[in-house]
Formats: structure tokens, C-alpha cells, sequence
């Protein structure tokens, strides 16, 4: 059986009870070992073997899950945030699939989570945006064509952008050709729940700069939108005169 693990974001007691529980029981980890926290390893069994696979290809990947099958132990695919997001798993369940070897997926608290805390931010505020736009900027890995980052910013909702700080001068120019303003508030997550977490609050027309000022290159997610702007409607579920399925509202 290999089980799909959501490490969670970083800090290693952010993963699920579930998740933890399964390292536990592991003989064998395989964890991506450019963004997992390698403290959750110490929850691994003292004979369990241990595998890095940002070194590894999918074929290799898949090599171990099979050997590991064939003598019927258990395996933790241990992938950062949640796995359904950028996470490479379909690839691994389709091969699984083709093999007939059982697997299931334990959810993990996403990166886009993980950097909402470390803002204290909601990302949907009533009156501003009632939407999350979860994407990235084009770089080796290509983006469907209606799904340019320009295009998806025609629509000034909250926006968090993964995988493309490194990218940052082009992010910038993308998001200023929708409807976002030089003036939108933006912030940049750098290793959000992490010891060594920053935060970066800037405008999008000083976003690219203020990443170079903070010396941010890698594991960092760019948040766009008025959500962090101190304008914003209070909610319609805790206003006294607001009726619900379990609260009267009283009379205006
Ligand atoms: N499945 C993961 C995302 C994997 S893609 C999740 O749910 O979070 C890897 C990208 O996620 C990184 O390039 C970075 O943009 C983002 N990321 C992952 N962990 C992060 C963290 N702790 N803080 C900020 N960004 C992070």
C-alpha cells in the first residue's frame, strides 16, 4: 500500500493527526526533499528506509513503490502542503493504478494556507473579493493558454501565485495589464510556518523590487488583491439583524 502524505506547509506540527500517524507506520519515505521539513522524518521508524525525491525521477520514484509492494510494506509518498497542488501525484496514482497497487491520500494544510496565517489575512472579505485565484507565472512549465497570468488578472480577485518568485519582474508587468493598480496591496511569503518564515508587504507596482530588497529567491508565494487593504464589509453570518438556519437575526 503507499499512502500520499500533505506534509503540511513547513512546520512540522502542521501536519494532520492521520499524516503523522502514517510516517509512523512506515517502512519506507519517500519525501520531496526540496520543500519538506526533514524534522517530520524524525516521526519515521528506526529501520524505515528513507528516500530524497527531488534526486530521484518518476520512474525511480515508481521503481521503489513496486519494490516495496512486491514485499508488502507500507510506503509514505510524502509530498509538501497539500499534494493536490503542484504536487505530481496524478502521474504516480495513474502508474499505481496500472499496477494495481492500493493507495489513498491523506490531506495536508497547503502552503496558501500556511501563508494567510503568517499574513493574519482572510483571503475573501465581503465587498472586496469573494474569490481565490490559485496560480502560477509560465517559466519551464507552461501554462494553458486562457490561463496566462494577464488574463486572470483582468478579474482583481485575491490572487496567490505559487512556483514563480524567480519570476517576480514578470509577474509584476502580468498583473498590472489586468486590474490591478501600481497601488493593489501585495505580500511575499517567504517559507511560511517555517523558524525562518518572512513576510514582505509591498504594492504590486514595488513587488519585484521589494523581493530583491528582501532577498527572496525560492519557497515564496506572492498574495495580490484588496484583501489586504483596510477597507472591507462586515460579514452577512455574524450581523445581528442577519437570519440563519440556527439564529434569528433581530429587527433593524
Ligand atoms: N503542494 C504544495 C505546493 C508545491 S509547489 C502546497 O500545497 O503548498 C512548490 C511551491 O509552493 C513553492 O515554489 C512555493 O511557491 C510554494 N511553497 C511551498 N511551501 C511554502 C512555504 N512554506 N512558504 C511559502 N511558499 C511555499
Amino acid at each position: 500500500m503507499v499512502h500520499f502524505v500533505g506534509a503540511g506547509p513547513g512546520a512540522p506540527d502542521l501536519i494532520t493527526q492521520r499524516g503523522a500517524a502514517l510516517l509512523q507506520t512506515a517502512d519506507c519515505i519517500i519525501y520531496a526533499g526540496s520543500l519538506v521539513n526533514p524534522a517530520l522524518l524524525g516521526l519515521a521508524k528506526a529501520d524505515c528506509t528513507i528516500y530524497n525525491s527531488a534526486e530521484m525521477t518518476l520512474e525511480q520514484v515508481l521503481a521503489v513503490m513496486r519494490k516495496n509492494e512486491a514485499a508488502h510494506k507500507i510506503t509514505v509518498r510524502l509530498h509538501t502542503g497539500d499534494p493536490c497542488l503542484y504536487g505530481a501525484i496524478r502521474e504516480q496514482m495513474d502508474a499505481l493504478d496500472a499496477d494495481g497497487i492500493p493507495y489513498d491520500d491523506t490531506p495536508g494544510v497547503s502552503s496558501f494556507c500556511g501563508a494567510a496565517a503568517a499574513l493574519n489575512a482572510e483571503y475573501t472579505m465581503p465587498g472586496v473579493s469573494q474569490t481565490v485565484i490559485i496560480t502560477r507565472m509560465e517559466g519551464r512549465t507552461p501554462v494553458p493558454e486562457g490561463e496566462r497570468l494577464a488574463s486572470l488578472a483582468v478579474h482583481g480577485a485575491t490572487m496567490v501565485i505559487f512556483l514563480s518568485i524567480g519570476l517576480v519582474d514578470k509577474v509584476q508587468a502580468a498583473l498590472l495589464q489586468g486590474a490591478y493598480t501600481e497601488a493593489t496591496p501585495a505580500a511575499v511569503v517567504y517559507k511560511a510556518t517555517w523558524p525562518e518564515q518572512k513576510t514582505v508587504h509591498c504594492t504590486v507596482g514595488t513587488l519585484a523590487a521589494s523581493t530583491r530588497a528582501a532577498g527572496i529567491t525560492k519557497i515564496a508565494l506572492i498574495v495580490v488583491g484588496d484583501f489586504l487593504a483596510a477597507q472591507y464589509d462586515r460579514s452577512k453570518l455574524y450581523d445581528p439583524t442577519f437570519t440563519t438556519e440556527y439564529r434569528k437575526g433581530a429587527p433593524q
